[in-house]
């Protein structure tokens, strides 16, 4: 079994039936920021009950915010900094 140290580290996907897709799409950013995960999946699936998968995220790490971002994400000029981190710093 694979450890997952930090909520951060977590890539959630979500699968869902037509009854409740609507309403976590709709919530997408929120449920995110609730779980505190850096990736959320939603997909349509056949059963009733919601079914949630946990794995850990192929997403880098910005060393400013710790928050994972995907690889395309990041300054251009610095590869440790994410693009907003790279804003923040800019001001
Ligand atoms: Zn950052």
């Amino acid at each position: 079994m694979k450890i997952i140290g930090n909520s951060l580290e977590a890539k959630v996907s979500l699968t869902s039936d037509d009854s409740e897709i609507g309403f976590l799409n709709d919530n997408l950013e929120l449920i995110k920021k609730v779980l505190i995960v850096s990736e959320l999946n939603i997909s349509k699936g056949t059963k009733k009950d919601l079914e949630i998968l946990i794995e850990k995220t192929t997403n880098e790490k910005c060393q400013r915010c710790w928050m994972y971002y995907n690889p395309k994400d990041f300054s251009k000029s610095d590869k440790n900094i994410c693009k907003r981190c790279e804003e923040q710093l800019k001001i």
